[in-house]
């Protein structure tokens, strides 16, 4: 094993002891919901979906009957949301699709999901994983600040990110390492202040060293 992997599976351990639960924290019952939620996630923060869903999923179950509502009544539905004009036109369009040419059905591949309106990489690899439980690490905006933090990946493009992510771990470590990372942004290694005494990562991260060294010159 390169020095590389050896770290980064020493990384993984301490996130794995700091967060054994760490799972998708979208609220969902089912890939379409779940497609649905991470569509309306980009920009805003999980809870904040988890607010809106319910009122949605009740009006429409399924990708025929949301395609078939009033635009307005959508928009209505997830207006407390950021962007939700775009994304009410997204989900719409993507419910259309899978109902015309999915037969109502989420589709497991990535090249499908990709066909979708509002489906980005990240979406995709979301859904694949938490739904379908195919290998495959979504890089959010938490994940591609933790492994930079962490220099699991010196990548700015979450793409590129990605790659160097699955190229260190073994495909059966994907999905928990993706939940992990997020978990880790959003509790302890957050934005603007990481909470490092408290980071099981800390003897891997130079970061706090970095961020010290910047405020003494
Ligand atoms: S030591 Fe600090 S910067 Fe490094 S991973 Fe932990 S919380 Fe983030």
């Amino acid at each position: 094993m390169s020095k590389e992997k050896e770290r980064a599976a020493y990384i993984l351990k301490a996130l794995a002891a700091m967060y054994p639960d760490a799972h998708c924290e979208l609220n969902h019952s089912g890939p379409f919901q779940l497609l649905i939620a991470t569509i309306l996630s980009a920009q805003t923060t999980d809870a904040h979906v988890n607010k809106v869903t319910p009122a949605l999923f009740a009006l429409a179950g399924d990708p025929a009957a949301l395609a078939a509502l009033a635009p307005e009544t959508v928009e209505n539905a997830i207006r407390s949301i950021g962007l939700y004009r775009n994304k009410a036109k997204n989900i719409m369009a993507a419910c259309a699709m899978l109902a015309r040419d999915f037969a109502g059905q989420v589709p497991q591949t990535r090249a499908e999901l990709l066909r979708l309106p509002g489906v980005g990489r990240k979406t995709a690899n979301v859904v694949l994983s938490v739904a379908f439980h195919q290998p495959a690490l979504a890089v959010d905006t938490h994940v591609l600040r933790v492994a930079g933090r962490l220099e699991l990946t010196a990548a700015a493009a979450p793409d590129k990110a990605e790659q160097d992510l699955m190229a260190l771990w073994p495909p059966e470590a994907w999905i928990d390492a993706h939940h992990r990372l997020i978990w880790h942004g959003r509790r302890c290694c957050k934005a603007r202040r990481p909470l490092c005494p408290q980071c099981r990562c800390r003897p891997y991260c130079r970061y706090e060293g970095l961020l010290f060294q910047a405020r003494e010159t």
